[in-house]
């Protein structure tokens, strides 16, 4: 991957596109590609697994990830918007795929279902490896880039996957999984999720517990990013005063643009900066417009509030893709990447602003993942089990007492 340009050669670029912009409106579009094939665009989640899952009993031979445009029952499924054609559309550069299983999973089979989810994306990486290669580092994403694939990752979506259990947590680190989002939709025994923070509902542990701190510190040592999309405030602040590494928002947008809880408020973005950190913006309706329509102007008000309270070496970008079935206007699958790139643009975006949001930003924060791992290898693997007084007996209903 090319290094950043020069301070010359950015304002050289500024005057050409100045120039550029005034002879054709049409232009920006070429640039915003030109962007995306010097600098990967690494998008933070996509739900793909997920949808295979439930449209195909994930049995990859039944249908043609190529081109689902006009297939059924893809076609008519709104939540499906992803196919080979248009993420190479979209010049995607690495996409972190989701292995995730709903809440209902948790205190039963979730480790299982979540494995279930990391081999589809193996088997997705193997039957289409033209397209796809797993890369589970940041050089690995840029060499993966040069040579002209999408490189695949993993993330796993919901600290209920692990089931209260470090050694799983180990497992999938080795398994190739590079984050995991604390929560989901419902509260772990040891971290509070970000509906509780709704009006009438109480904090069930105030933020992290203190095994919920050791599964932080626990993923510091092994070098897979915490995720703070789906917590909680107070939970959030809890990571960020424990986290000796970045953390990353997958899949979120700013609070004080849309007032959802699934959003981040500008006083965490505040330490998410100080933490060298990043949040990846979401492009869901609800979460992006606050309701059930939007367009992609909607997209970039959370994009340009983020820039404005805390500059641009913190944003990237989490569709969200796959994972909701409502999505804006002009931004509604993943072919339309160069879109928002062009019209931030037209905002005046530079384009070394548009390389960090495209890339670089989640390549710095993974280089520094890489680096603190580094820093604590002398430290011993975390052997503590969750305490059992911290698990109701409705949380032991479906687990064996084997020890
Ligand atoms: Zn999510």
């Amino acid at each position: 991957m090319p290094e950043p340009l020069t301070e010359n050669e950015s304002k050289v670029f500024q005057t050409n596109l100045h120039k550029l912009l005034a002879s054709n409106q049409n232009d920006e579009l070429t640039i915003a590609r030109q962007i995306l094939e010097r600098v990967p665009l690494i998008d933070g989640h996509n739900d793909l697994p997920h949808v295979i899952r439930l449209v195909a009993e994930s049995q990859l031979a039944s249908f043609n990830l190529t081109d689902l445009a006009d297939k059924n029952p893809w076609k008519s499924d709104p939540s499906s918007h992803t196919d080979i054609l248009r993420l190479r559309q979209g010049k995607l550069g690495a996409q972190f795929w989701v292995a995730y299983t709903n809440c209902n999973t948790q205190h039963n089979d979730s480790p299982q279902k979540t494995i279930e989810q990391i081999d589809l994306i193996y088997r997705l990486i193997d039957l289409y490896s033209d397209t796809f290669q797993l890369a589970t580092t940041a050089q690995e994403i840029e060499d993966i880039f040069a040579s002209g694939k999408i490189s695949s990752l993993i993330g796993v979506e919901g600290g209920h996957s692990i089931g209260n259990s470090l050694g799983v947590l180990r497992t999938f680190y080795r398994l190739g999984v590079r984050y995991m989002t604390l929560t989901h939709s419902c509260p772990t025994p040891w971290a509070d999720n970000s509906q509780l923070d709704n009006p009438g509902q109480e904090p069930i542990h105030d933020g992290l517990t203190g095994f919920g701190e050791a599964i932080v510190q626990e993923m510091n040592r092994l070098g897979m990013m915490v995720d703070i999309s789906h917590v909680s405030v107070s939970t959030m602040e809890d990571v960020l005063n424990v986290s000796k590494a970045p953390v990353i928002f997958s899949h979120s947008g700013a609070f004080s643009v849309c007032n959802n809880t699934r959003n981040v408020p500008d006083h965490i973005l505040r330490r998410l900066a100080k933490n060298d950190g990043i949040i990846m913006v979401v492009f869901y309706n609800e979460f992006i417009a606050c309701g059930q329509s939007a367009n992609l102007n909607d997209v970039v008000r959370h994009i340009e509030h983020i820039r404005n309270v805390i500059g641009a070496d913190y944003i990237g970008l989490g569709g969200d893709f796959n994972g909701v079935d409502r999505v804006p206007t002009d931004l509604d699958d993943v072919s339309k990447y160069p879109n928002l790139f062009a019209e931030l643009l037209r905002c005046g975006w530079s384009q070394n602003d548009l390389e960090k949001l495209a890339g670089r930003n989640m390549l710095r924060v993974m280089r520094r993942v890489e680096q603190v791992k580094m820093e604590l290898s002398s430290m011993e693997p975390i052997e503590e089990w969750i305490p059992s007084e911290d698990l109701q007996p409705e949380h032991k209903q479906c687990v064996t007492e084997y020890s």
